[in-house]
Parts: C-alpha cells; structure tokens; sequence
C-alpha cells in the first residue's frame, strides 16, 4: 500500500478542500516532470501527488477514502455492498457474525473480496480519461494543442520603507524585483517550434497503466490530442522565466504604513502567454523624531522664549511643503495649539488636505544671570495670585 494521501499532499486529516487544492498545486509545480527533467524520484512523486489528488479533490472519494482506503477511492463503487461490509467488519470487530443471516458474502468471513464490493475493478479502466472531474492541464496551465489557454500571472507585492517627509511630499524609488517573467525565447508561449507527435505519448494520446494512473487515461502532456510541441528549453514549457527586474516607482504623496500603490501589469507573467499580474507596492512610513502623524494632521512642538510668548512674535517654521512665517499671538501660554492650514498630508482620496499644528512649548533660559534673576523678579509681581489656585483634586 502505498503511502497516506494526506501525508503524500502535506495537509492535515481535516484540510479543507481548497487547503487541499493549494498543496496540491505547489507540489505538482515544484515536482512536474516537466521541471524536472529525468528525475525520476521527482515523476514517482509526481505521480503519487495525481494519484492522492484525484481521490482528496473529490468529496465522495475523499470520504471513501477516509473510510475503506485507497482502493475503495479509487474503484467502482457499491454503495448497498459498502454498506454491507461496513456490518461485517463491525461484527467482526465485535467477535461475531454480521446479524442473523451470516455473512452477507457467504463465503467463510475471513476471505473477503474487496472485488465484490466494489464492483468491477477494470470496468471503469478504459473510459473518459481517467473520470473524476481532475485534469492536470487545469492545475497547471500546462501547454499543448489542446491544452488550457493562457492563464494571468499573480499580483505581486513589494514593500518600502518611507521617512514620513517622503510620504507626505510623494517621492520616487528604484526597486530591484525578483519576479516570474515573461520568457523572451518563446514570448511565453511555452513552445518551441511546431506541433508534432506528443513526447509522453508517443503520439498516441494515452498513457498506459501506472502507480500515479491507476487505469491508463488521457495523457496529461498533450491532453489526449496526441499532438504537441516541444516544451521551450528556456522556460520547460511554461512560459514563465524568474527574472530580475529595476523598476521606477512613483510614490504619491499622503500615503501612510499599509497604503498600497498598484502597479499594473508589473506582478507575475502569465503562464502560456497570459497578461501578467499587478505589482503592490506596500508602504511602511518610519516615524520621524519631531513631527507625529495623526491620520492626515501633524503635530510638531514649537518652542519659544518667554519673550515671545508674552509679548508675541513672527517666527520662522519649518513644514513639509516649506518654510513659513508664522505669527505667535502676545500672551501666548505653553501649550497653545496653533494650526497652519494645508501643511498636514495630502489625502489620498483626493479630499482636503490634513493641517499641521504647532504645540508652543515656552523655553526657559538655563542660565540664571543676574539681569535674568532681575527680569524675573520683576515678572514675578506681574502674576494677579496664585497660578496653582485651581490646581485641586
Ligand atoms: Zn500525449
Ligand atoms: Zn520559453
């Protein structure tokens, strides 16, 4: 018997279909023949994958599967005999015989033909390609006359790191990317030349008998049609090359950690000829030292002297966007927010633009020199009464 379905696709017992699916097509990616040239431990693997696919992807099998094992998947089926044998094993689990009328197979027990339940082991052999609503062309978007047409390429994503200058004025990057590509030698047809007997086949369109074709069936090389040409030396038929690329990338400005910037047609190439994928690019804005984003707003302190503060001041104020001047109001106290319309990031939904605020922080001169002890006596008296008095818990 050959090794657990489940075991042979890496899932679990409890997979889901769709988890099957996936496991299924990475493997069969990773040990096609096709990509793996005379490698024969990687064809016994490749055909074993079929094998367990072919009884997973189907509910019904799976569930036979799960029950009776390998041959009840794969074989013709008898519903009302399944049932049957299911009594008999129960019963012979229990030491006994399967109820009144003995063994419903009448032969001595011990014996058992698992041909009688499930029917005709080669009545199926011949007929439809192999049945069971699987086609290896479908998975893998192979080539061949017949085979399936060109398949689009997956979106891709590249991340970046922004300082939150760049993320606010928009910036330009060249990014090297590692991608599938479009393979030049046979413009991802996947072909090389014309179409002529099938490798695999031999011409003849079906593949005999084997560990991963239990019944023979239509060859998956050229899907039955006998025909095909042969794989591209370049991209082992697929039409895909890994490439490395240098691409520009235009950051627009106002984006944030998480903002996602398309790229269209720049993801995957497309398998046999297939429009590409897009290309995200993911941005991740670092935090920056003086100024704090919130949503669109910027919040940066600006400090004063207590001159400025009481009897007010032009100051000059850095912003993404540039300088400006800026008008401290006489009295201001610490604290004081003030908001520069328009200088916050532009929003990216193309609404009003975010502000920036300036929180006033008032400085204190580190040096108590005597004309400052003086300044400061004398600010002293101008205080009405206790600056604390409100100050109560
Ligand atoms: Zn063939
Ligand atoms: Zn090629």
């Amino acid at each position: 018997m050959a090794d657990d379905y489940y075991q042979i696709l890496e899932v679990p017992r409890t997979a889901s279909a769709e988890d099957i699916k996936k496991a299924f097509r990475k493997l069969a990616r990773k040990h096609h023949p096709d990509v793996n040239p005379g490698n024969k431990a990687a064809e016994e693997r490749f055909k074993q994958l079929n094998a367990a696919f072919e009884v997973l992807s189907d509910p019904k099998k799976r569930k036979l599967y799960d029950e009776f094992g390998e041959d009840a998947a794969k074989m013709g089926f008898d519903e009302k005999k399944a049932e049957a044998y299911r009594a008999y094993r129960a019963a012979q689990a229990s030491g006994g015989r399967a109820g009144p009328g003995g063994n419903p197979f009448g032969g001595g027990g011990v014996d058992f033909d698992l041909g009688d339940i499930f029917g005709d082991i080669f009545g199926r052999a011949g007929g439809g390609g192999g049945g069971g609503g699987f086609d290896i062309g479908e998975i893998l978007g192979r080539r061949g006359a017949a085979s399936r047409g060109p398949e689009r390429g997956e979106d891709l994503t590249a991340q970046v790191t922004l300082s939150l200058g760049e993320a606010i004025t928009g910036t330009e990057r060249a990014l090297s990317i590692r991608r599938p590509g479009r393979c030049q030698r046979c413009n991802g047809r996947g072909e090389a030349g014309a179409a002529g007997p099938c490798p695999t086949c031999k011409g003849t369109g079906r593949v005999r008998r084997s560990a991963g074709t239990p019944f023979g069936g239509a060859c998956p090389t050229c899907n039955g049609t006998g025909r095909a040409a042969e794989p591209c030396p370049q991209c082992e038929g697929t039409g895909v090359v890994e490439e490395t690329t240098r691409l520009t990338v235009k950051i627009p400005p106002g984006v944030q950690t998480g903002s996602k910037v398309r790229l269209a047609g720049q993801g995957a190439a497309g398998a046999h000829g297939g429009p590409p994928g897009d290309l995200y690019i993911e941005t991740e804005v670092a935090e920056h030292p003086l100024v704090r984003r919130e949503g669109d707003d910027l919040y940066m302190d600006l400090p004063v002297t207590i001159p400025e503060a009481i009897l007010g001041a032009e100051v000059k104020v850095p912003t993404f966007q540039g300088e400006v001047t800026v008008r401290v109001p006489p009295g201001s106290q610490s604290g004081r927010k003030m908001r520069l319309k328009g200088r916050g990031a532009p929003s990216l939904k193309g609404g009003t633009p975010g502000d920036m605020y300036l929180v006033l922080q008032v400085k204190v001169p580190e040096l108590a020199a005597p004309e400052v002890k003086a300044a400061a006596e004398t600010l002293a008296r101008a205080y009405p009464g206790d600056v604390r008095r409100e100050l109560k818990l």
